[in-house]
């Protein structure tokens, strides 16, 4: 069928043409390797740590920087990341979006040169703390974990939590305040230092397949070669941030596209009264307003991309987009979750799954409303949230 893609507005016909074929490249990887294991892993809550060689493979960490595609490859590339599973979309998003991006933005050359190899190779596997037990949207205010001076070394005490990937990572960059001078720091911690304990969080509803923890430091000794020399204020931890709420609001695009892929197919070959669902024109209806929500999201982050490309896009540009994808995309999941009926509440039908990652989306990387007050900030010139 014609649209049967999604891609309503062939927003990909922007991409050049090699970018294309490494898309349908990954597209086709994505089908081979990850969806059919995805509702299996999320239903186990596990993480299947065989994939990590195969994504070392597949050599798609730093697209933007280390490999020159433009940021619309790379969203849309994180978009199919997601519409095949959501979970490993995250683990990227971890590894790739808040570590990487945190060494790339922050780290010196020294430290880049020395720690940058290993990461895009996947050898090293990354995560990024900074939310605490009592610091989530306040994370500004709220990072209560400290850092203390100690000749050539620091001393990191504190707690994270949610921390994706943690439970196995080989590497965090915790995010502590200095207590010299009252400024958020970053540092590069190795996972098996003596003082450093990570629990996976157990029992979520949503991507059960990522391993998010709570990390405790317990006088953690770190050598200052390890202090991200460029991460020294909350402002700087705000770069990298920036920039992977793009890669947020790319998910919402794939988590609507998902939806409206199970959506369609079910309702084309689902009967009732004699005749497939979508023969009913309220449901052509609801497919119709998902399809509607998933172009237009992905329209505005069509936009976003070339403004990240020509280094126009601010701290509001992301965050609106963060805030409209992610509501757009909770309308989706949930049109899409009825028109599977009771299926829809099963995981194996895949939409149950949807519908419920949706939620971490919504609520990561600044809620829904944080992003929101970002953008009223911009556009009122008064904060509502400080
Ligand atoms: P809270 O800040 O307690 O907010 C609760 C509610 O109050 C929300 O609805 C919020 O919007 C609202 N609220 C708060 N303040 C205001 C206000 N001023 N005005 C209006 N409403 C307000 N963090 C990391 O550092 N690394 C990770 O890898 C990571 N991965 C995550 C993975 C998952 C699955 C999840 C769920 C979270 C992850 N996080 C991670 C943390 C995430 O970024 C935080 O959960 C998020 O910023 C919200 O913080 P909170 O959960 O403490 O909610």
């Amino acid at each position: 069928l014609p649209y049967a893609d999604g891609d309503f507005y062939a927003f990909e016909s922007l991409l050049s043409e090699a970018e294309r074929t490494r898309l349908r490249d990954v597209r086709d990887w994505l089908a081979k390797e990850v969806r059919p294991i995805a509702v299996d892993c999320w239903n186990r809550a596990e993480f299947p740590m065989e994939i990590i060689p195969k994504l070392a493979q597949l050599d798609m960490v730093s697209p933007v920087r280390r490999q020159g595609y433009s940021n619309l490859f790379a969203g849309l590339m994180h978009a199919e990341f997601t519409r095949a599973d959501t979970s490993i979309a995250t683990f990227m998003g971890v590894h790739d979006g808040l570590f990487t991006g945190s060494i790339e933005a922050l780290a010196s050359k020294e430290q880049q040169d020395a720690w940058l190899p290993d990461i895009y190779a996947m050898k090293k596997i990354g995560a990024f703390g900074l939310t605490e037990p009592l610091g989530g949207s306040d994370v500004a205010g709220g990072t209560r974990t400290t850092a203390q001076r100690d000749g050539d070394n620091w001393i990191l005490n504190g707690a994270k939590r949610w921390i994706g990937n943690a439970t196995f990572s080989d590497w965090v960059v915790i995010y502590a305040r200095d207590v010299a001078d009252n400024q958020v720091k970053g540092f590069l911690v190795d996972t098996s230092t003596p003082g450093y304990t990570a629990t996976k969080i157990e029992n979520k509803i949503s991507l059960r397949t990522v391993q998010n923890a709570d990390i405790t430091l317990k006088n953690l000794v770190v050598s200052d070669d390890f202090h991200l020399k460029g991460a020294n204020s909350f402002r700087d931890t705000n770069k990298v941030l920036k920039v992977t709420r793009l890669g947020v609001a790319w998910q919402a695009v794939g988590q609507q596209l998902a939806a409206f892929d199970v959506a369609r197919r079910y309702a084309v070959e689902r009967y009732q009264f004699g005749k497939p669902l979508a023969s009913f024109q309220l449901v052509q209806d609801q497919l119709v307003q998902i399809l509607g929500n998933a172009v237009a999201s992905m329209g505005m982050m069509v936009r976003l991309a070339q403004m990240e490309d020509a280094g126009q896009a601010k701290d509001e540009h992301s965050a609106l987009a963060k805030a409209f994808t992610t509501a757009r995309m909770r309308e989706s999941v949930a049109l899409g979750r009825g028109i599977l009926g009771g299926n829809g509440i099963v995981a194996d039908y895949e939409m149950a799954k949807i519908f419920a990652d949706a939620e971490a989306i919504y609520s990561y990387e600044g809620t829904h409303e944080i992003n929101s007050l970002v953008t009223g900030r911009a556009i009122t010139g008064l904060a509502a949230f400080v």
